[in-house]
């Protein structure tokens, strides 16, 4: 029943439609207004296929896109997981090739592996609710997204990082908006407009992944407090992992490393020296997870130092190592009366063997993937994360010292050690010791992403924050749903 008041209305307004149509004048029409910006996924809106000027456009439209994902179910995660692992496969050499041109780091051909891997990220299929049902009914525990993501990426691998992560978090049903390392922003960019364009026109969804165009100090800053941002993602060295850390978010840090590896007098020489360099060696060391200093035992050493050579590293003297030491690092004072101590220059990381050679006034044979010298513990290529394919071997009296020793080199990040060993005993010590998110045994560092090791791949392994190699559940919420009764049928 109508109140008398929307009557009264509604008989003025015939009224007032009448008079003015008797005098000739137009009844007042309202301005017209102009339909609501509907986000679809037809793409021709605003956000230019997931790339934005500022981290709050980029999470608006993020946001929208988290909305779109809901709505298409497991069975859009699923189209969007296969569209981008497809995308890595079919333009890993374009992409390769454009991501060592704008970084300058790394090797071309595991530029084009790394993407080509991306198909090992695992998906959905991890994304399994637990259930419980007893006398008092049945409880369902399902793995839920948080929303939108805040992810940072680095320069070491960009669009590998950045397309593992999409896989991983749209399989957990989020969204996300990278702000990607300054010198590798470019090729991060393409990467999304591509993954976006395919994603629009064949899942019909827009913005599920999202970047910052021209990423800043300040772009992180608002792309970690901007409220639509539930959840961190960070993949880098400390300083981000420290800010991060500080912003007062949730965040899944995956941080620096400086993996060391011990050589007992049980392993087999040939062995541990072809995984060292097929390991250190990998991207020119750029790998977190890559062999970064060995401690053999003295009674071992110089069988060692054949067995490199015999896989094809080249041996440095002693007046090659300082030349190299003094171009591959700066001894910056230390601060407040503190000590100096070496930072790493910067145009040498993830350079050719070639160039370090010439740095150390040696020109070596064409293919030399690593070279190598004895060094002390203390030297500039043990104690930074050099990221260089240069290999500095410490000479240690028994297992104990070297498990001391590698401990230190390790800087209690807790990312990756490896010992290439017989003895379980000296294995157990290692591990018990270090206590490392991976702890590899007789085998290059890839075998700990299942790079010929049994396991899956992720480039963000989370170490100081402990949630390990990052997987589609590492970014979900887990919420439970209850049914009080007697529900059972048995
Ligand atoms: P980086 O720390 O220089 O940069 C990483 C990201 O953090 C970039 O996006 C950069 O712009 C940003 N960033 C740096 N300092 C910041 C600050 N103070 N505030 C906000 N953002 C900041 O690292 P990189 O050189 O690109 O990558 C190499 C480092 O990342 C190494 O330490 C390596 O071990 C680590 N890494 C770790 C993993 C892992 O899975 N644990 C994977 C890859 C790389």
């Amino acid at each position: 029943m109508s109140s008398p008041a929307i009557n009264e209305a509604l008989i003025r307004d015939v009224i007032e439609e009448v008079m003015g149509r008797l005098n000739g004048a137009k009844a007042s029409a309202p301005a017209p207004v102009a339909a609501p910006a509907v986000k679809t996924g037809c793409g021709c809106h605003d956000g230019k296929h997931g790339v934005f000027a500022t981290a709050d456009e980029a999470c608006e439209a993020a946001a929208a896109g988290f909305q779109q994902l809901r709505e298409k179910g497991i069975a859009g995660r699923v189209a969007i997981i296969d569209i981008v692992k497809k995308m890595c496969e079919a333009n890993a050499q374009e992409w390769g090739r454009i991501e060592l041109e704008e970084t300058k780091i790394g090797r071309l051909d595991h530029k084009i592996e790394k993407l080509q891997i991306i198909k090992l990220v695992p998906g959905v299929e991890w994304i399994k609710p637990y259930g419980l049902s007893g006398d008092h009914g049945i409880t369902l525990e399902e793995y839920t997204p948080f929303g939108v993501i805040g992810a940072i990426t680095p320069s070491t691998h960009s669009i590998p990082t950045l397309a593992g992560n999409i896989v991983n978090m749209i399989a957990a049903g989020n969204a996300v908006v990278f702000n990607a390392h300054p010198a590798a922003s470019k090729c991060a960019a393409m990467a999304i407009r591509e993954f976006n364009k395919a994603i629009e026109r064949e899942v019909g969804i827009s913005n599920v992944a999202c970047i910052i165009e021209n990423p800043t100090l300040e772009s992180f800053g608002e792309l970690c407090a901007n409220d639509h941002v539930r959840l961190l993602c960070v993949t880098g060295g400390p300083a981000v992992v420290a800010a991060a850390m500080k912003t007062g978010k949730r965040a899944i840090c995956a941080g620096p490393g400086n993996p060391p590896v011990l050589v007992d007098d049980t392993a087999c020489m040939d062995r541990a020296a072809s995984c060292i360099i097929q390991g250190g060696a990998y991207d020119n060391n750029l790998l977190c997870i890559g062999e970064k200093e060995v401690f053999v035992l003295d009674n071992t050493f110089s069988r060692f130092m054949s067995a490199m050579e015999r896989n094809g590293a080249v041996q440095l003297n002693n007046a090659q190592l300082d030349a190299l030491t003094k171009a591959a690092f700066t001894i910056k004072p230390g601060q407040g009366g503190g000590c100096s101590h070496p930072v790493v220059n910067k145009d040498f990381i993830g350079k050719d063997a070639a160039v370090l050679a010439a740095a150390a006034g040696i020109s070596i044979p064409d293919g030399t993937q690593m070279l190598f010298a004895e060094t002390g513990s203390d030297h500039p290529f043990v104690i930074e994360e050099q990221m260089m394919p240069f290999m500095p071997i410490v000479r240690v009296r028994g297992v104990e010292e070297g498990i001391q020793e590698s401990l230190k080199a390790e800087h209690n990040y807790k990312h990756t050690s490896i010992i290439h060993s017989h003895d379980v005993n000296h294995m157990s010590a290692m591990a018990r010791a270090l206590d490392t998110t991976l702890f590899v045994k007789n085998g290059p560092c890839g075998a700990g992403l299942g790079l010929g090791g049994e396991g899956y791949l992720s480039f963000s392994i989370a170490t100081p924050t402990g949630e390990g190699v990052t997987n589609p559940k590492t970014f979900t919420r887990v919420r439970r749903c209850i049914m009080v009764d007697n529900l059972k049928i048995y």
